[in-house]
């Protein structure tokens, strides 16, 4: 089923048209009521009727993450705050947190999207959908949740933890589509077993899986595991959260909703814009949102755009699963956490020196993380008893600080690498 298969399977040449018409008159809505957009054209000599249309969209500058924490909390909104009915923030967990704001309007964007996606993977009003998202901050939660409800789905607000209670309400509440991260569908998995549960007492049927990288063969596991199809959906807050793309029953990409957010991939390292089918950063411009609309965002995120109609019969263009990020950012059971936030956190627990390396590692598909820090000499000589005692502090503060949970291993000083260019601090064994 399609839900709205006016847009979803629009014509290339029409969906062109609506994405100009719509690119023009945001960059003339930015430039009216975000001085900061404004500048940044400004700086390239553009005036907002440079921009007729897609064709156009490369001249428009980059927008940056640093951009949306240099105007926090609220130098990019674009409306009047009066008209701005929900704010989301993410984490918080990668340095300073951002905020991003919606109006009524825009949160109805959001729902038809995830709604689309629901049908998309074979959802309906029937469903009974579980969302075991992080309700809050997190755009997870109530990012699915609206767009259940938008569809007239059965919606169980579930939200995140207390795993055996999430796992007696999918089984008595009948849920038929389960919402979460890919890992906690494992967890899930496993806490079926544990509890003697077996998938024949569950009506799943259907998986929405997001928020993390996974693969392939996470998820062949799963559908092995919970009798299910997943599905991969993507997104991120200052976009809008969930469903920005999402896989459609062929599950060979994710289909961009492309009428609200124009993608393009560039070369991370040359800003260029790469052709169909190259791998490289994925950079949305949302035409259509009112609070909080970024033009040619870069995303961080790694992947390709694949063109042409899909064999369900959408012509929205298809994103590949996401392969990794252009960014240092490491992202851990979900956390997501900058080294150099870890690196604060080790300088601060004192006798350690600024020589660290991180090894993240997947065990049973579940993240892990070591983090190798030097100590000075005197430290390093003293007794096995004080060594301990300090990587034990040193765990609790990444813990409390960064709420990641890491193997502290404290190593002789000069043993770490040293580099003459960028440091190297991570080495990333996972493979997904
Ligand atoms: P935060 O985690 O900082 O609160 P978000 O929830 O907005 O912020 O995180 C968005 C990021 O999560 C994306 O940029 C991407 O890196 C990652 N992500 C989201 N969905 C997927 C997915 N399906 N596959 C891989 N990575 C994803
Ligand atoms: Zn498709």
């Amino acid at each position: 089923m399609i839900y709205n298969p006016e847009i979803e399977c629009a014509p290339r040449p029409e969906m062109e048209l609506l994405q100009s018409y719509r690119l023009a008159k945001i960059v003339r809505y930015v430039w009216e009521n975000v001085p900061d957009y404004r500048r940044k054209m400004e700086t390239v000599g553009l005036r907002p009727e440079d921009i007729r249309g897609v064709a156009d969209l490369s001249r428009l500058p980059f927008m940056v993450k640093d951009d949306l924490r240099r105007t926090y909390p609220y130098g990019l909104f674009a409306c009047k705050m009066s008209d701005v009915v929900r704010l989301h923030a993410s984490s918080g967990t990668t340095g300073k947190q951002i905020v991003v704001g919606y109006t009524r309007r825009d949160l109805e964007m959001w729902a038809d999207c995830v709604a689309r996606c629901i049908v998309g993977v074979g959802g309906s009003k029937d469903d009974f959908i579980h969302v075991s998202y992080g309700y809050g901050l997190f755009t997870g939660g109530l990012g699915l949740h609206d767009g259940a409800t938008a569809l007239g789905a059965t919606v169980i607000p579930a939200s995140s933890g207390n795993t055996e209670r999430q796992i007696s309400i999918i089984r008595d509440f009948g849920a038929t589509i389960l919402c979460c991260t890919p890992s906690y569908a494992l967890y899930i998995a496993d806490m079926l077993d544990k509890q003697g549960i077996g998938k024949s007492e569950l009506k799943l049927k259907i998986g929405i899986f997001g928020a993390e990288p996974w693969s392939e063969g996470m998820r062949r596991e799963i559908e092995n595991r919970l009798n299910i199809k997943a599905y991969n959906i993507y997104g991120l807050s200052e976009i809008c959260g969930p469903g920005v793309s999402c896989d459609c029953e062929m599950q060979d990409g994710m289909h961009i909703h492309e009428d609200n957010f124009i993608p393009e991939i560039i070369d991370p390292d040359s800003g260029e814009v790469l052709p169909d089918g190259e791998e490289g950063e994925l950079v949305i411009t949302c035409v259509t949102k009112e609070a909080f609309p970024l033009l040619r965002y870069r995303t961080r995120d790694i992947t390709s755009l694949h063109h042409g109609r899909c064999s369900c019969g959408r012509t929205l263009v298809k994103m590949s699963r996401i392969t990794g990020r252009s960014d240092d950012m490491l992202i851990i059971r979900g956390v997501n956490v900058f080294p150099t936030q870890i690196e604060s956190v080790l300088l601060n627990a004192g006798h350690v020196k600024p020589h660290y390396l991180l090894i993240a590692d997947r065990q049973n598909n579940t993240d892990s993380l070591e983090i190798q820090v030097e100590v000075s000499n005197e430290v390093f000589s003293d007794e096995v008893r004080k060594l301990e005692s300090l990587e034990k502090e040193i765990a609790r503060n990444v813990q409390s600080v960064l709420g990641l949970t890491a193997k502290i291993t404290l190593v002789e000083p000069m043993t770490i690498p040293r580099f003459e260019g960028k440091a190297k601090r991570v080495i990333d064994k996972r493979v997904y």
